[in-house]
């Protein structure tokens, strides 16, 4: 099969580039390693300059197709899809993965179907298999009760939706070069059946746990829901915001949007702390890309302290409110240090 190279997916927002993009390259580009072929990112977009395209070379593309026009500002599906359909049909990609965001989600499976390649959304894992060099795409699968690894072994390209936050976005090296190919907008790509008239959140409640740099999460060993307003304070203090185990879920004493792990989101925070969580498996894959965690378990052997970089054994009913308490008192003496300065 005459198909060679792997794509990432990029995408802009008001002309800078989303972090998800370079999350892509880090997976991307050990796909390319391991095949050792050329990693290129795809941006469809509203016009975007050099400076912020170069940024995805400096995160390890080497090459960066961009369609960029003003008549591309808006994501609509049908447009997004001839463009990719197009550079697809002229470039041949071997591996084309994009982030399971809202757009990742629309696009791949439109595109997939109009090339017939095989598609695997919402992966977790990405590998190349020794030997036949497939793509290994590992995701939840049955509800979640398996991790399925599914690979395609007689169509090309090999697409693939990833979790967002499953990776961390690959390092900014200055010193790297490639190159930007501009290609401009065909005529007849533009869709003119459907317009963007507005855009509103779904009803999910946003408890910004994606985006946030501290997440305090409580899981069973609050013992009840009203326990919650001691993991509630500490994150108010902290500045971060709640997160919870599948358990604490399922009893009522968070809700959904705050569930942390392989059904439940997957995060990154530079700071995350498991209170009354025992670590299970499932749990932990929505934390490995967590900077720094630390864990509050009365019991030594629970598996959280296996992940954790800071662990403290005890009872979390006396180490909360000592630790709240102290917070309390830390930021008061900074207040009134900071006003006694003025
Ligand atoms: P437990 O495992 O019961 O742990 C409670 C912990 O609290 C224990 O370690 C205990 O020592 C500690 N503790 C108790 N009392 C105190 C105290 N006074 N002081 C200090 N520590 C105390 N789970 C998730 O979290 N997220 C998911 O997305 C998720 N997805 C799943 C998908 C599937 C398909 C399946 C099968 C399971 C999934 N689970 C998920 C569930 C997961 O397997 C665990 O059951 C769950 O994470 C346990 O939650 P927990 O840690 O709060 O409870």
């Amino acid at each position: 099969m005459d198909y060679h190279g792997v794509w990432t997916i990029a995408q802009e927002d008001n002309g800078k580039i989303r972090e998800v993009s370079y999350e892509l390259l880090t997976r991307g580009r050990a796909l390319a390693e391991k095949l050792g072929t050329e990693l290129s990112s795809v941006l469809i977009g509203n016009n975007i300059d050099d400076r912020e395209l170069n940024e995805l070379i400096q995160r390890g593309a080497d090459k960066v197709y961009v369609v960029g026009d003003s008549r591309l500002k808006d994501f609509i599906v049908e447009t997004y899809s001839n463009v990719l359909v197009d550079l697809i049909n002229e470039f041949k990609p071997e591996i084309i993965i994009a982030g399971a965001t809202v757009n990742g989600r629309s696009l791949m499976p439109h595109v997939a179907v109009r090339v017939n390649a095989g598609l695997t959304a919402d992966c977790t894992e990405l590998d190349i298999e020794e030997g036949t060099n497939n793509l290994l795409q590992t995701r939840p699968a049955i509800g979640g009760n398996i991790l399925a690894t599914i690979k395609i072994p007689d169509n090309r390209p090999q697409m693939s939706t990833v979790r967002v936050k499953s990776a961390r976005p690959s390092p900014k090296d200055a010193s790297r070069t490639g190159g930007i190919i501009r290609i401009g907008l065909k005529d007849g790509m533009i869709d003119g059946r459907v317009k963007k008239i507005g855009f509103r959140k779904a009803g999910d409640e946003d408890t910004g746990i994606q985006d946030a740099d501290i997440i305090v999460s409580g899981g069973k060993g609050m013992k009840k829901g009203d326990n919650f307003a001691m993991i509630r304070k500490l994150a108010d203090q902290l500045g971060g915001v709640v997160g919870s185990s599948r358990d604490a879920v399922d009893r009522g004493w968070a809700t959904y949007p705050h569930q942390v792990g392989l059904s439940g989101r997957t995060v990154s925070p530079k700071l995350y702390v498991a209170i009354g969580i025992s670590g299970a498996i499932q749990h932990l894959a929505g934390i490995k890309t967590a900077e720094t965690i630390v864990a509050i378990n009365n019991d030594p052997d629970a598996m959280i302290f296996k992940v954790a970089d800071f662990g403290i054994v005890g009872d979390l009913f006396d180490i909360l409110p000592v630790l709240n308490e102290r917070l309390k008192k830390e930021t008061e003496l900074s207040l009134s240090i900071k006003s006694s300065k003025k």
